[in-house]
């Protein structure tokens, strides 16, 4: 119903001028037809961009008179039906497209880039436009998967649902209670099972909300529920642990003399920026570790102290159960091309050769196919002074490194010895079946043994492990049985909490559903969060999640 009149072009934008022509129109309210002319005027709508130009509508319309005694209306604006809806500044085409751009980037990444595209728009004009989309209203699925997902970590959580068949969100919940999983099951009866982790929240939501639905824990929550009794367990052992894997290596360490120093025995005086980084987080990290003992020595719940610190209640246990401050396991160093070629360049070097061309020259004779970057870097930490050379090239002094040692920490291990991974991931070590460990973690694990505790403790996790993944819920009575005879207080404070639902624990080991579909898909809504910038409003992070499923 327009003809084309014009394309005038001016600094950048295309106008493009067209006249309606439509002999009638039909009234919006009342449907009549009407060929009465009731005024004219004009319509400057912003249009998809034309050939990389911004493009700008001039639309000559009319406004129509109802003719219809018995309508309310007197006159309405001319209907431009897929074009443009009444009184908007942009068409409909523009409208959608700018929607799919905030969708895809969040407001201040899809207004660089609408910037780009020759249709430019302010970020919180994105926003709100990707506000308006319409989502289709959540259907109960029969299974459905609850967890939680957090806005600040150890502070503000959501619940997102999840079809535990279909695998796609189902919806998004503001807050992680009892009382809004409830509401939500109310308003969507028909759920048959709800997978759930531990939390008595989703609990008592699940009951309320739902009371015919079986309730089924979630096996991984169960399994990273016993990786951290585990955990706690391995705190507490760990002086006895360390000694286990120290004493009996003193005796072939002392009589094989020094070991060749490596590139990275590195002289502590002069460290990496990584060494810095390492102290400095590890010293925060002690720092927590301090105040979380002394509010629990105040009394605080854990709780309290995980608001207080704005940590996860999971850290705060951890803590307050350890008597050492636990260390997190360090990467093994990557092995270096120099490797090979170290015991010779110590020779070399005792021998009183200082010169890093010749050292590489030298070594190149024998093989070694690097670069002399290496050679320098080994020849640099035993060196006392910076040469002449590089003082005068204005070089500036290597980064000065404070080793940070707590009142607290664990007893320093000498260089060479084995050192006791962290407590978090040594628990997942020996979770794993012991075919599928690699030789040096089987060394690793094996004088642990030797310690009746932990043996015991290990058989009990390998025991609830392999009825989980055989699903044996006939095994759960005598393994509860076993571990409450063990008076390993960590296992026993676990299954004492699974027996407190034992029904839905049978449920998980029985039933294949599980949360791990809900889990992909929190995985998925913290990367759209993080491109959401400070803007990841709710009612925006909703619409993401649902719509982009
Ligand atoms: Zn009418």
């Amino acid at each position: 119903g327009l003809t084309i009149v014009e394309l005038h072009q001016q600094a950048g934008t295309v106008a493009l001028t067209a006249r309606a022509t439509q002999p009638s129109a039909c009234c919006p309210r009342c449907t009549a037809e009407s060929t009465h002319v009731h005024s004219y005027y004009t319509r400057r709508p912003h249009d998809l961009p034309l050939v990389g130009y911004m493009l700008r509508l001039l639309l000559h319309v009319r406004r129509w008179r109802c003719r219809n005694g018995a309508c309310a209306t007197t006159t309405f604006c001319e209907p431009l039906p897929g074009l443009l809806a009444p009184s908007a500044q942009r068409t409909l085409r523009l409208t959608t497209t700018l929607q799919a751009l905030g969708l895809a980037l969040g407001g201040e990444a899809g207004a660089r880039q609408s910037q780009r595209q020759a249709m430019p728009t302010s970020p919180d004009t994105l926003l709100r436009l990707t506000r308006t989309i319409a989502i289709p209203a959540p259907v109960a699925p029969r299974v459905l998967a609850v967890d939680d997902f957090a806005f600040r970590k150890g502070r503000t959580y959501g619940t997102i649902l999840v079809d535990g068949e279909q695998h796609h969100p189902v919806d998004l919940l503001p807050e992680r209670s009892a009382a809004a999983l409830a509401a939500w099951l109310q308003e969507h009866p028909g759920v048959e099972i709800i997978t759930r982790d531990r939390a008595h929240e989703y609990a008592r939501g699940a009951n309320d909300g739902a009371p015919q639905a079986l309730q089924v824990l979630d096996r991984w929550h169960l399994i990273g529920n016993l990786q951290e009794a585990l955990a706690r367990l391995l705190d507490r052992l760990r002086s006895r642990l360390q000694a286990l894997l120290t004493t009996p290596c003193d005796g072939d360490k002392g009589s094989s003399g020094p070991a060749p120093r490596s590139i990275y025995d590195r002289d502590l005086r002069r460290g990496t920026k990584d060494q810095v980084a390492q102290q400095q987080s590890r010293a925060r990290r002690h720092a927590r570790y301090a105040e979380v003992k002394a509010l629990h020595r105040q009394g605080l719940k854990i709780l309290q102290i995980a608001r207080t610190l704005e940590i996860s209640r999971q850290t705060v246990r951890r803590y307050i159960a350890s008597e050492q401050f636990p260390e997190i396991s360090q990467q093994p160093r990557q092995p270096s091309i120099l490797d090979p070629y170290v015991a010779y360049l110590q020779e070399r070097w005792d021998a009183g050769c200082r010169a890093n061309k010749q050292l590489y020259t030298e070594l190149q004779a024998l093989g070694y196919r690097g670069s002399i970057r290496p050679v320098v870097q080994w020849t640099l930490l035993r060196r006392e002074q910076p040469p002449e050379g590089m003082q005068r090239s204005g070089r500036k002094p290597a980064r000065q490194v404070e080793l940070f040692v707590g009142a607290e920490t664990a007893p320093q291990v000498p260089a060479g010895k084995p050192k006791l991974p962290g407590s978090q991931s040594l628990a997942w070590l020996l979770l794993e079946e012991a075919t599928s460990l690699t030789a040096a973690k089987q060394q690793l694990v094996e004088p642990l043994k030797q310690d009746a505790d932990l043996t015991m403790a290990c058989s009990l996790a390998q025991r609830f492990l392999s009825m989980v993944r055989k699903r044996r819920p006939e095994e759960l009575g005598p393994w509860l049985e076993a571990v409450l005879a063990s008076g390993i207080g960590e296992l026993v404070t676990f299954a004492v909490g699974l027996q407190r639902e034992t029904v839905n624990v049978r449920a998980a080991v029985e039933l294949p559903y599980s949360n791990g579909v809900a889990e992909g898909n929190v995985t998925r809504l913290k990367q759209i969060r993080r491109a959401m910038y400070g803007r990841g409003n709710f009612d925006l992070l909703r619409i993401r999640v649902l719509v982009a499923a």
